[in-house]
């Protein structure tokens, strides 16, 4: 067994804490990791506190990773001792049902093995990102090129593919007019990476104070919904919307915005049910969909894209002291635009 030094939940009501964890031995198909930064993203928090179900304590956790490889195992082909890396939010799957055989292991149907709080291949629990040493399978880890900024690429890794996946999946391109809804960590990179497909992109959101930023990562409008008839003056407006809120929003009136055959994707999870009219979706044979990350193949082409096109994360850079302090202002909605933990303060 390795050590490596982590910062960790010891319950879901205390703050998260300094600890020593233990990560298994290389395996002939593993890689391991030396992590140097490490993102901070809601689904943390969110599993941190049990708020999606019970989990198991201490849990480490993090799924927006990039380091460096320091030790390859014997069969390993795919990455080098030295390069840069990244690792998301999933660390293994089945490898044997037909979505991972088709190269969709994110929705493999025995479900994917998340980066924490997911019971691993040898029966352990899986501790994420907010550690200095990882191990894990060379085949769900990413490389990450030169190109991109080291100290705030890590957001990529779960924000940016979560919003990269259904922008290519519903052919977003020149022409295309993007709406993204919420523009936070999530958000954000959905803008950026939406405008250098080419797009027309408007950002909804509750108020005026992220205007200039929208502007700035190039949306063409940015639409306070908070204004009475503020989207009843886009109806029919957009081939595509991004869902990125976890709170409820009035669905009738955003598929209202839709072009005919358009789609809105969530992306951000409310836990309770939306209603929903049917006739919002008859008419003009709008679909309402989901989706969770992304590929790994999928994963290396936004990294690859974003690379190409200059595309990088808004990051705050702290210290892993101020993990807890972090927590908070994500909470309150506090960052521009994602929290990145340099791990060598770990
Ligand atoms: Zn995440
Ligand atoms: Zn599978």
């Amino acid at each position: 067994m390795l050590t490596a030094k982590a910062y960790a939940a010891p319950s879901a009501t205390e703050p998260l804490v300094p600890l020593t964890i233990e990560r298994r031995d290389v395996g002939p198909k593993d890689v391991l990791i030396a992590i140097r930064y490490a993102g901070i993203c809601h689904s943390d928090i969110h599993t941190v506190r049990e708020e999606w179900g019970p989990i198991t304590f201490p849990q480490v956790v993090g799924h927006e990773i990039v380091g460096e490889v320091t030790e390859v195992g014997s069969e390993v082909t795919k990455h080098s001792v030295g390069d840069r890396v990244g690792v998301g939010c999933m660390v293994n799957s089945c490898r044997e049902c037909e979505q991972c055989r088709a190269g969709n292991e994110h929705y493999c149907l025995g479900g994917n093995t998340q980066t924490y709080a997911s019971v691993d291949r040898d029966g352990t629990i899986t501790q994420g990102g907010y550690s200095t040493h990882v191990v894990v399978d060379e085949d769900f880890v990413l490389t990450v090129p030169e190109a991109l900024p080291y100290d705030a690429v890590a957001p990529l890794l779960c924000a940016g593919i979560t919003t990269y996946s259904p922008l290519a999946r519903w052919n977003t391109g020149p022409g295309s007019r993007v709406a993204v809804v919420g523009m936070g960590g999530l958000g954000h990179l959905g803008v950026k990476i939406a405008v250098a497909m080419g797009a027309e992109v408007t950002v909804l959101s509750r108020s005026e104070s992220k205007k200039d930023d929208a502007l700035a990562f190039g949306a063409v409008r940015h639409v306070a919904t908070g204004d009475d008839g503020a989207l009843e003056a886009l109806r029919g407006s957009f081939d595509l919307i991004i869902n990125t809120v976890s709170a409820p929003l009035p669905m009738d009136a955003y598929l209202a915005t839709l072009r005919p055959e358009g789609a809105l994707v969530n992306v951000g999870a409310p836990p309770q049910p939306l209603p929903v009219s049917v006739f919002s979706l008859i008419i003009g044979g709008r679909s309402l969909a989901g989706s969770n990350i992304g590929s790994i193949r999928e994963t290396q082409e936004m990294l690859d894209f974003c690379a190409e096109h200059g595309i990088a994360p808004e990051t705050e850079l702290i210290s892993a002291d101020r993990i807890n302090e972090a927590y908070e202002r994500v909470l309150n909605s506090d960052v521009r635009y994602r929290f990145v933990i340099d791990t060598a303060t770990l």
